[in-house]
């Protein structure tokens, strides 16, 4: 089927029987692997079918995007699930923590400081994973991969946060393989759980090497006409 013929819903269709059969074929259970729709920079009328379709975890980068889009957006359905996938100012560290379920760009430790005192002011606990620089980018967020394990062990023992995963975006240059194979030797290193690796284009890899969640834009919601912020 062509993309301009395929809906929204035969996307998400789509990308879920690819995932399945990636997991297959990395002998893991088909529901091993969680679906971030990243829908970023999409307006609640192309965000709504997809929630319709029974997607209910989705990925943004931009705190105040994400607050104008979802409360209205969270009462289409129950257990909707928000990530903040970029990258996020200690002064936006409250909103983070009332909006969002999950926090995957944790990365210096002004950010730790600010999320442990706005989760005890608030009484809300988001899940908490640690960016990591697989590629040592200069222009990139995330921890340099020889700090990680000291990074989440200082989370743990001064700020008193959990972290339960690792999360990455490989150079786009690069054979994303050795990043993930990276983040996994990490996150096994550091002692958290879950991986969130893996987008549009490399999803189906990330899934071999072990992601528990993967973050897929594009091949969902199509190409996004705003450029990428
Ligand atoms: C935009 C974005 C994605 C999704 O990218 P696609 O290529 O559209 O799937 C995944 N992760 C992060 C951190 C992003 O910013």
């Amino acid at each position: 089927m062509a993309e301009m013929q395929m809906t929204i819903q035969d996307r998400l269709t789509h990308v879920k029987a690819e995932i399945e059969k990636a997991c297959q074929e990395s002998g893991r259970p088909g529901d091993s692997v969680e679906l971030v729709a990243v829908s970023k920079t999409f307006d609640g009328e192309a965000i709504a079918p997809v929630i319709d379709a029974g997607q209910r975890v989705f990925g943004e980068n931009r705190v105040q995007e994400a607050q104008r889009k979802w409360p209205d957006l969270r009462a289409r359905a129950d257990n909707i699930e928000v990530r903040l996938i970029g990258p996020l100012q200690s002064n936006k560290a409250g909103d983070a923590v009332a909006l969002f379920d999950v926090i995957e760009t944790v990365d210096r430790e002004k950010i730790a400081r600010a999320l442990a005192s706005e989760m005890a002011k608030q009484g809300r606990q988001p899940a908490l994973y640690v960016q990591v620089n697989t590629g040592s980018e200069p222009q990139k967020a995330g921890v340099p991969p020889e700090k990680v394990v000291e990074f989440v062990k200082r989370c743990r023992d001064v700020f008193g946060l959990e972290i339960d995963g690792l999360m990455c975006i490989p150079p786009v240059d690069d054979n994303p393989g050795p990043h993930f194979a990276l983040l996994g030797e990490l996150a096994s290193r550091a002692g958290v759980e879950k991986l969130s690796m893996g987008m549009s284009s490399d999803y189906k890899t990330a899934i071999a090497f072990g992601a528990t969640s993967v973050r897929v834009g594009s091949a969902i919601f199509g190409d996004r006409t705003v450029p990428n912020p």
